[in-house]
């Protein structure tokens, strides 16, 4: 193993803060401008802060920026399909078109690299040679394809298995003397499970070393589970697929190390404004991607900055771990459920009277149930129920099922998604 490996640019990992900052600073000043000059939909939404280009000169100007959610890349992509109007370059000329749960698009990778989950990947001691299997789904989302490129990024080897069919996968992983995984942890322990009923020695059979596991919280006892049964470490890394990795574990899991080509604010979610080190708000990134950069980007996660020093050596800031989410969206599965997606599948139902989708959390596996009450009392059949959740697996590309309630069981000023999962 090179003597370097567990990082993917020691220099820039390990530089010191003061060095650091100008960079940044000039990076993120550079994107700035060129989204000004070549964005439509920036340029439109800073003309109308009364922001000029000049008023931006460094890191200290961030916060002059408003924030970008999810819901306004929404609106924007249905006035300016299929972007948004967000992208610096002519759409034609990206290489793929990914499509996230939501129909929301994001043009996939031209000249811009994404260095952010190499990083996260050495430092969870990923290596030239590794046989990686991927389980994250290659079908018309993008972050598949992303690890997938960091891979190859460092100099390993991937199996591109995506999602599913867990008897071939676990066949894959003896087959091919796998040893790193990436996928979400739940998965993983589906695996190990499926092996063990197949007879196999965990220890024996299934040779993995490390896995970077992601797109899900990960409980410490599923952890402690995971690498005990597997004999094998597990990191964890925590991203979107529109920022790219914004924290990941590395050896010491002394909390989520910011990769070195993302900027990281952790802010107020009203204002905006950043909160000191230490304290709890809302986890904002601004990538340097120069095809389609996000500014300020409100993740709806929340943390908090993380004081001290690692151990590892790497410099940059550091996150504590993820708290819990801001708003009502909510990940089941490794999938983001969103209240307007669960809108649009109740719309068609005009005899539903209320609704409330309810996730819950068994045997590590995420449950969502779709509480209804309908208006008339025993009109909810089982033939509208399969309707239903045929429709919910087309809009939230997720599985759920449906619960025909009487009237008055869901509580009035009720969350539309209650999330009663616990992590412990
Ligand atoms: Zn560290």
């Amino acid at each position: 193993m090179p003597p370097d490996s567990r990082f993917f640019d020691r220099a820039r990992e390990t530089m010191g803060r003061e060095e650091r900052r100008p960079l940044l600073s000039q990076r993120f000043v550079d994107t700035f401008q060129r989204a000004y000059g070549h964005s439509k939909a920036y340029k439109e939404v800073f003309e109308s802060a009364g922001l000029k280009i000049s008023d931006i000169k460094g890191l200290n100007d961030l916060e002059k920026l408003p924030l970008l959610r999810i819901e306004d890349l929404v609106d924007w992509q249905k006035r300016e399909p299929p972007f948004g109007g967000f992208n610096t370059i002519d759409p034609d000329n990206f290489r793929r078109i990914y499509v996230n749960p939501g129909l929301i698009y994001q043009p996939g990778e031209q000249e811009y690299v994404d260095r952010s989950w190499a990083e996260a990947l050495c430092a969870v001691g990923f290596k030239p040679g590794d046989r990686v299997v991927n389980t994250f789904n290659y079908h018309l989302w993008p972050f598949a394809f992303m690890l997938d490129e960091s891979v190859k990024m460092i100099g390993g080897t991937v199996v591109p298995t995506g999602v599913g069919n867990t008897l071939m996968q676990v066949k894959i992983m003896q087959g091919l003397r796998a040893n790193g995984f990436l996928g979400t942890p739940s998965f993983l322990m589906t695996l190990a499970q499926r092996a063990e009923a197949m007879g196999m020695d965990l220890r024996k059979d299934i040779l993995l070393e490390k896995a970077l596991v992601s797109a899900e919280m990960l409980p410490e006892s599923l952890r402690t589970r995971l690498e005990t049964n597997l004999g094998m470490i597990i990191r964890q890394g925590y991203g979107t697929v529109f920022l790219g990795c914004i924290g990941y574990e590395c050896s010491h899991r002394t909390g989520l190390h910011v990769p070195d080509s993302i900027l990281v604010e952790v802010v107020d979610p009203q204002t905006g404004i950043q909160v000191g080190p230490g304290a709890v708000g809302e986890i904002v990134a601004t990538n340097f991607n120069n095809s389609y950069p996000m500014i300020r980007m409100a993740t709806g996660d929340l943390s908090a900055l993380a004081r001290g020093q690692c151990p590892c050596g790497r410099t940059g800031p550091m996150l504590k771990k993820i708290l819990g989410r801001t708003g009502q969206a909510t990940k089941v599965r490794g999938t983001f459920i969103h209240p307007w997606q669960a809108d649009e599948v109740m719309s068609k139902y005009r005899e539903v009277f209320k609704y409330q989708v309810v996730i819950t959390r068994e045997a590590d596996r995420d449950d969502m149930t779709f509480l209804v009450e309908m208006k008339e009392e025993g009109s909810g059949t089982d033939m509208l129920c399969a309707r239903i959740e045929r429709d919910i697996k087309d809009i939230l590309t997720i599985k759920g099922s449906v619960q025909v309630v009487s009237r008055g069981t869901i509580p009035d000023l009720h969350k539309k998604i209650e999330d009663k999962r616990t992590w412990e």
